[in-house]
């Protein structure tokens, strides 16, 4: 997860000029149409896909800093019994501790390969930075990380949504 929020830096950095585009940011930029917003953004409107992940990251950038400051509460993990890996939506933007509810058994499920469990983890982290369902189609919080299951390869039309969104809570 610190590997796909690394990567899509260094992207954007891209040598010092910090006029990237990342490979994330391209993708969902090409697939998210609703939903740019955290619920505490009170900026100017994000209008694309890509703005809408610039602020996701340097969102995440904000929660690692507090977290590893110690001015939010320590990051838990707790095993849960349903669904796959789940976060609450923060409404403020500093000191949400980057908790997750992670059902074990899922750990195990052999459709559940490393970039798939990346984006049902990557989804549970936008819910820390604000972001809000629902999981679907076009929104951000389902485009965005089915980006990262993809390996941010375009859609292929006889896989369908559904195969990631159900790994989303
Ligand atoms: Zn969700």
């Amino acid at each position: 997860m610190l590997g796909v929020w690394r990567k899509h830096h260094d992207q954007k950095w891209n040598g010092g000029t910090n006029n990237g585009t990342s490979q994330l940011a391209a993708c969902t930029n090409t697939y998210a149409k609703k939903n740019f917003k955290p619920v505490w953004y009170r900026g100017k409107p994000i209008t694309n896909g890509k703005t809408a992940t610039n602020v996701a990251m340097d969102q995440f950038t904000q929660l690692i800093k507090d977290n590893g400051f110690k001015r939010s509460c320590p990051a838990k993990i707790k095993a849960g019994k349903r669904g796959t890996i789940r976060a609450a939506t923060a409404s403020t933007r500093f000191k949400v501790p980057l908790s997750m509810i992670v059902n074990p058994k899922q750990l195990d499920n052999p459709s559940l390969n490393i970039n798939r469990l990346s984006g049902s983890f990557f989804h549970a982290w936008l819910h820390c930075a604000g972001f809000s369902d629902p999981k679907k189609t076009s929104y951000f919080i389902a485009e965005c990380p089915m980006c990262i299951m993809r390996g941010y390869k375009f859609k292929q039309p006889e896989v369908p949504d559904s195969t990631f969104i159900k790994f989303f809570d």
